[in-house]
This record gives C-alpha cells, structure tokens and sequence, in this order.
C-alpha cells in the first residue's frame, strides 16, 4: 500500500525513516541534518562505523531517539542534465532501500523526497521514480506500507497527479 503525508519524517511512527544522505553518511543539510538532530549524537556515532555509502545504495542503523524503529540511509544522486544515469540511481535508492526494509522484516517504511533538495532533481521526474520503482516493489511485497513523506503541498500535488495516473 502506498500513502502520502505532508510533514517533517522526523516525527514518523514506522518500522523505518529513509534518510536522503550524502556518501559520507556523516550527516548534513536538509533532511539529513533534521534526522541526525532529532535521532541525537548516538547516530553519527554509528553511521562513522559504516565507511559511508556509494550512490544509489542503502545502509540500515538504529534510529535512537526518533520514534521510528531504524533509519534506511541511501544517497541518491547528484542531478546534472538527466543523461548521467540519475533516474536509474534514484531508482535504485528506492529499490535497494525497500530490499534492506525486505530483509529485516520491516513492514512499514517512510521516503522524503530523495535527491529533490539541494541535490537538485527535477520534482515531477523524481516523483514518477519514486512512485514507479515503489509500486514496483510493492506488487512483490504486498504486506508493506510505504509512505511518501513531502515537506511541502508543492511536493504532494506532484505524488498526488502522478499517483493519479497509475
Ligand atoms: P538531497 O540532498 O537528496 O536533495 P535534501 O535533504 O536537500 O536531500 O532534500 C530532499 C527532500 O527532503 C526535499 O524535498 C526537502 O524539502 C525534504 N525535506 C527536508 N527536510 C525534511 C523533513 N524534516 N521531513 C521530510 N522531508 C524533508
């Protein structure tokens, strides 16, 4: 099943949050900075022993002081003119992200907008991906629950008319 919020993830009661991070995994602006801050230093203290992570993958951590149960960290990709392979890195992010929720027996998971920040992707193409590479994992894992988390009403309307065309 997939849902749609307006709202800071932050604050998301799920199995898991995914956080939009950077390849150091050693936090940073936007969401990324917002999660380190609401999760505490404990995070950071973990994600040192990851040795970051490359475009397009997934790491898993505890979530500490979040009310979720763990953070899925993946690092989408950096847009430049579309031709450099962004849209099949950002599926990944989804894909990967979901497998490693798959594998722990996670049954609910919570997206923001990867990439869509200061990592510049298009918002009507990221949200096609998104919602493209979730509902493609979904029609195999029909007992989880993904919800697209935006931080804007600008953000929703465009889940909303792509969702609406599926
Ligand atoms: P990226 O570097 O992948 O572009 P950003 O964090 O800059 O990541 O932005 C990704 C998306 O997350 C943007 O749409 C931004 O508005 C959104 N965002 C920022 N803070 C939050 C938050 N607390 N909860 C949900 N979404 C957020």
């Amino acid at each position: 099943m997939i849902e749609l919020s307006v709202g800071d993830i932050t604050q998301m009661r799920v199995d898991a949050i995914v956080n939009a991070a950077n390849s150091s995994l050693l936090g940073g602006g936007g969401v990324d900075g917002a999660i380190h801050r609401a999760a505490g230093p404990e995070l950071l203290n973990e994600c040192r022993a990851l040795k970051g992570c490359a475009t397009g993958q997934a790491k898993l951590t505890q979530a500490y002081r979040l009310p979720a149960r763990y953070v899925i960290h993946t690092v989408g990709p950096v847009y430049r003119d579309g031709h450099a392979g962004e849209a099949e890195l950002l599926a990944s992010c989804y894909q990967n992200s979901l497998q490693l929720a798959a594998d722990h027996h996670l049954k609910s998971v919570a997206f923001p907008s990867i990439s869509c920040g200061v990592y510049g992707y298009p918002a009507e193409q990221a949200c096609a991906i998104a919602v493209d590479s979730v509902t493609r994992f979904l029609a195999s894992h029909p007992n989880m629950t993904v919800d697209f988390v935006c931080f804007s009403e600008a953000m929703r309307s465009h889940y909303q008319h792509v969702l609406h065309t599926i």
